[in-house]
């Protein structure tokens, strides 16, 4: 084994909770929610094999016709786990995909495994469901956070809720799932990501970002009259039309830029590892959260 591959030696991740991920059946309608809000519901593998899990269940059962995620607390999410004591990145969980076990591979091997498989791989198998999502944002969408708001058919957001992509401090040209260039017009995208400043629902409500912005506190039922709604339409009639929409994205280019933005994305990680010894260029969730709170005014 080499020096290199023990020092990446996971600690053992430290959970808070056996159910990262709540399900609940209401009538058609699946309510999948993120249940990390101590730490905003940053994502770990936990929660997203947690995710897969219950986007699998909410698949099985005939009798949900649409899927609604969201997140527990005062955020939706906040993006990737990249500092909390659950933090498992480097854990071999059972895979979705046949990549293989990413923990065992050195160099920037690892990181690109786990990162097709976990986030690439994961968010592409989500959008392409079978049946209508919706996402419900409160509060923070950030980074890993806009990806699950972004693999949805429908975003609905209260008006306390923001946007943010702050990965270029990293030195990486947005997550894993670039869909910027798709979900904002290309010059706003790019402001988006070299400020990385927080975009509120208001602003990405004019872009068609999102369907529907509403007050905080009319927010859950506002979605579950959509969801009610849209499940009351033909199974087979609701996916078609997402898969026609999605169609559309991709003739215009979505999955082919995204490939080509995702090996960027790994080059800038193995240019982080080569130059500072760390994929993300040395800074964490800590270090990232007081940035953004820096630029936005807070501290
Ligand atoms: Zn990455």
């Amino acid at each position: 084994m080499s020096d290199e591959i023990v020092a990446r030696q996971p600690q053992a991740p430290v959970y808070e909770t056996d159910e990262p991920i709540t399900y609940r059946a209401d009538g058609p309608v699946a309510w999948v929610m993120m249940n990390r809000p101590q730490f905003h519901n940053v994502q770990n593998s936990q929660m997203t094999y947690a995710l897969d899990a219950a986007f699998a269940r909410a698949m099985a059962d005939d009798a949900i016709k649409v899927i609604v995620l969201g997140g527990e607390g005062k955020h939706f999410s906040a993006g990737h786990d990249i500092g909390t004591p659950g933090r498992d990145h480097l854990v071999p969980f059972d895979r979705a995909f046949l990549f293989g076990d990413h923990s065992t591979r050195p160099g920037a091997e690892l990181l690109y495994t786990r990162e097709q498989e976990v986030y690439l791989g994961m968010c592409r198998r989500w959008r392409e469901m079978a049946k209508p999502t919706i996402a419900m944002v409160q509060g923070a969408c950030i980074a890993g956070g806009l990806m699950l708001a972004w693999v949805c058919d429908l975003i609905v957001a209260s008006e306390d809720a923001f946007f943010q992509d702050p990965v270029v401090r990293m030195g990486i040209p947005g997550v894993e799932y670039f869909a910027h260039g798709f979900e904002l017009p290309p010059r706003i995208a790019k402001g988006f990501l070299m400020l990385g400043e927080r975009m509120p629902a208001a602003r990405t409500y004019q872009f068609g970002m999102i369907n529907e912005m509403v007050p905080r506190d009319q927010l859950q039922a506002k979605v579950a009259a959509m969801a009610h709604e849209i499940a009351s339409r033909p199974r087979l009639g609701n996916w078609l039309t997402k898969q026609a929409l999605n169609h559309v994205e991709d003739l215009r280019g979505k999955r082919t830029a995204m490939d080509a933005v995702f090996h960027m994305h790994h080059f800038a990680h193995a240019q982080n590892d080569l130059v500072t010894g760390h994929s993300l260029g040395g800074l964490d969730g800590a270090a990232m959260a007081k940035a953004n709170k820096r630029q936005a005014g807070e501290g």
